[in-house]
């Protein structure tokens, strides 16, 4: 029995790799450091088990408003992964999840005018990330799976109080619909440091640059979540997440890049503050909600379009494409629902 934390983390993986040789290993990977620290202790203890071979599935839930710089990285290293993962058999490989169109980002806020979300109302964990993932695991066998996550007891006081709630160990259950899983977490007793020495002391996978991922975290911590767990915070102060992110009070992680020289974040990093801003102008909101209650309702017809004109000027400065051409078409027949009087406006 070793004393070092990590050496301990792969001792206990590799005991759980063991016993559950035959079942399907998913790694939730968003790029951040958990969940990399969580996929190096993995594969350290792969290698360490004596196994030969592996049901191992790497997979990235894409909620299409990544931050760019974040994303580029994390693409990149997901094409090399999967190269690499190729050289260890057939049954290890990346796959990449996304929403379905109705749930996406501005889909919800231009197509059918909801506010964006904030700590009290956080639509958007469940429709971008947790629902991707719970149905690619529904669409495998659920109990033959075991989801890997990079989830630290002390990354939180809230978030230690649902794990420590639901069980001692790494061994957790998670229920989605009426289906078990089981989640094992790998680094759930490593701190901070720890999960920075782990990320750089193992070497596999190598297409993982730690110290560009380093460089890339700055003021960042903590990964947005990608299992229903909902007393734990979506993300924390600073974090691989949206860039649109209007739960946090302030995108610190973006502003530390923006004065890092990524100056690229910038308009991206002004419409997120602008969309915070007019989040509660009752002047852009309907007087009730949409189901007759008292209240804000979602934003108005024309707030949906100014927001719609907003991005597109964003798209022209960034030259990036935010919303695809599906995905316009969602929002233009929701504002046919919503009966707006100027035909579908310039959605396209
Ligand atoms: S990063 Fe923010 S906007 Fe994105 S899913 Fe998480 S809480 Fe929602």
């Amino acid at each position: 029995m070793t004393n070092d934390p990590i050496l301990h983390a792969i001792d206990t993986t590799v005991g759980a790799l063991r016993s559950r040789a035959n079942a399907h290993w998913v790694v939730a990977f968003s790029g951040g450091k958990d969940s990399t620290a969580a996929l190096k202790i993995l594969l350290a203890a792969y290698r360490r088990s004596g196994l030969q071979t592996l049901n191992l599935t790497v997979i990235y839930c894409d909620t299409g408003v990544e931050n760019p710089i974040l994303d580029l990285y994390v693409k990149s290293v997901l094409d090399d992964l999967g190269g690499e993962l190729a050289e260890l058999g057939p049954s290890f490989e990346t796959r990449i999840l996304r929403a379905p169109v109705q749930d996406r980002f501005f889909v919800r806020i231009i197509g059918r005018g909801y506010p964006p979300p904030t700590n009290s109302f956080r639509w958007c964990t469940t429709g971008l990330r947790i629902r991707p993932v719970s149905r690619f695991i529904e669409t495998q066998d659920p109990k033959n799976t075991v989801v890997v996550l990079g989830l630290r007891r002390s990354e939180s006081q809230q978030r230690d109080r649902t794990l420590n709630g639901a069980a001692e160990g790494p061994w957790q259950k998670q229920r989605e619909g009426n289906k078990d899983y089981d989640l094992f977490l790998p680094i759930l007793d490593l701190s901070v440091a720890e999960v920075w020495d782990a990320t750089f002391w193992l070497s596999k996978p190598r297409s993982i640059n730690a110290t560009m991922l380093q460089d890339l975290y700055r003021d960042a911590s903590g990964e947005c979540p990608v299992i229903r767990a909902p007393q734990s915070p979506p993300c924390a102060s600073g974090r691989f997440g949206c860039w649109t992110c209007t739960v946090v009070r302030q995108d610190r992680s973006a502003k530390k890049l923006i004065e890092a020289g990524y100056s690229e974040l910038k308009p991206y990093f002004e419409f997120r503050s602008w969309l915070s801003e007019i989040r509660n102008d009752p002047a852009m909101r309907w007087p009730k909600r949409r189901n007759g209650a008292a209240g804000m309702g979602p934003f108005t017809l024309d707030a949906r379009r100014e927001i719609l004109e907003r991005l597109n000027q964003l798209e022209a400065v960034t030259r990036t494409e935010i919303l695809d051409s599906e995905e316009r078409g969602t929002i233009a027949g929701l504002w046919r629902l919503d009966h707006y009087p100027r035909l579908s406006f310039q959605v396209f």
